[in-house]
């Protein structure tokens, strides 16, 4: 399936180091630990989220009496997963019953916003809604033309305004669009410039401000997206864009590109935001819903 196919990067790294360890070690000891702590590390699963793993890994060896190495993966694949499931998440989109969904995708240059939106469209497409895109990255060159390129292969509108306009302006002509069409999801696009960030922290609040006042208790998602090659890049990222807005969801792309697919637990472990989507590849329907027995399943078979 897709998680198996697009997790094969950090697997084939993983599970060739996990079996290289065992091999190394017949023995569960203090070297054994460590070695596994620094596996961990370099899969980019975090300092802290390592730290306590380890921990718990030692206590079920304790606990189980476990000396042979080769017991110790199938405690290591049920700890990830204990990690990975977070007891009382909704990861599921939030959609309307009734009226507009309104679902703001927000997050640096480069990590695949737009083509999270596109593939995201798509998706939403095949269950029978309406939808219709709003091109709010005036900044970007390029980015109002990709968004319609999307628009077009996925058979959706895209609203927007030339080059350099006001993005709250934009804003504000999907939303009447989307109105008057009686659209059930609009998916919106917003600039991504790291050089500046009080300015785009101030555009992102002035549109959220327009969509809140066009349709109260919108926008109902706010979705950060961050690009799991950047690693430790996008925790940071994170944590300054859930700093200035209030980020409902993460989208996690490029997991397809990177070994280093255990940036999904520290996401999970250090931060108080679900995941709500994988991407695993550039293609249309390459875009997940996030599934934490999925992904351990696919990091481990
Ligand atoms: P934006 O600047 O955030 O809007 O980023 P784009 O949507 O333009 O994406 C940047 C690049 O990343 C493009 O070449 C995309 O095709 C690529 N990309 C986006 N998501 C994925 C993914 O899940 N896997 C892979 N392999 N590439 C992706």
């Amino acid at each position: 399936d897709k998680f198996k196919e697009g997790l094969e990067k950090t697997r084939d790294s993983f599970v060739g180091r996990m079996n290289e360890l065992v091999y190394k070690y017949r023995k569960v000891d203090e070297d054994f630990f460590e070695e596994l702590e620094e596996i961990l590390i370099s899969a980019d699963v975090g300092v802290a989220t390592v730290m306590e793993l380890i921990d718990q890994l030692k206590d079920e060896v304790r606990l189980r009496n476990i000396k042979d190495s080769r017991e110790i993966q199938p405690v290591i694949s049920e700890k990830l997963a204990e990690l990975l499931e977070k007891e009382g998440e909704d990861a599921s989109l939030q959609l309307q019953s009734e009226g507009i969904s309104v679902i703001l995708f927000v997050g640096v240059n480069g990590v695949g916003k737009t083509t999270s939106i596109g593939k995201l469209a798509h998706m939403l497409k095949g269950q029978g809604k309406s939808v219709m895109l709003a091109a709010g990255d005036t900044f970007r060159a390029g980015a109002i033309e990709q968004l319609e390129v999307w628009g077009e292969r996925v058979g959706v509108d895209v609203i927007k305004q030339q080059a350099g306009s006001d993005p709250a302006a934009v804003m504000y002509d999907a939303l009447q669009a989307a109105k008057s069409r009686n659209i059930d999801v609009l998916l919106c696009d917003t600039a991504g410039r790291l050089q500046n960030k009080v300015n785009l922290m101030n555009e992102l609040e002035k549109v959220k401000r327009v969509i809140e006042r066009e349709i109260p208790g919108a926008p109902h998602e706010v979705l950060l997206v961050l690009d799991a090659t950047t690693g430790q890049n996008a925790m940071a990222q994170a944590k300054a864009f859930g700093q200035s807005t209030d980020v409902s969801g993460i989208v996690l792309t490029k997991l397809d590109g990177t070994a280093k697919g255990g940036i999904v637990l520290a996401i999970r472990h250090e931060l108080d935001i679900p995941v709500k989507f994988v991407g695993l590849g550039e293609k249309m329907d390459d875009l997940q819903p996030f599934d934490s027995e999925q992904f351990v399943y696919g990091l481990f078979k």
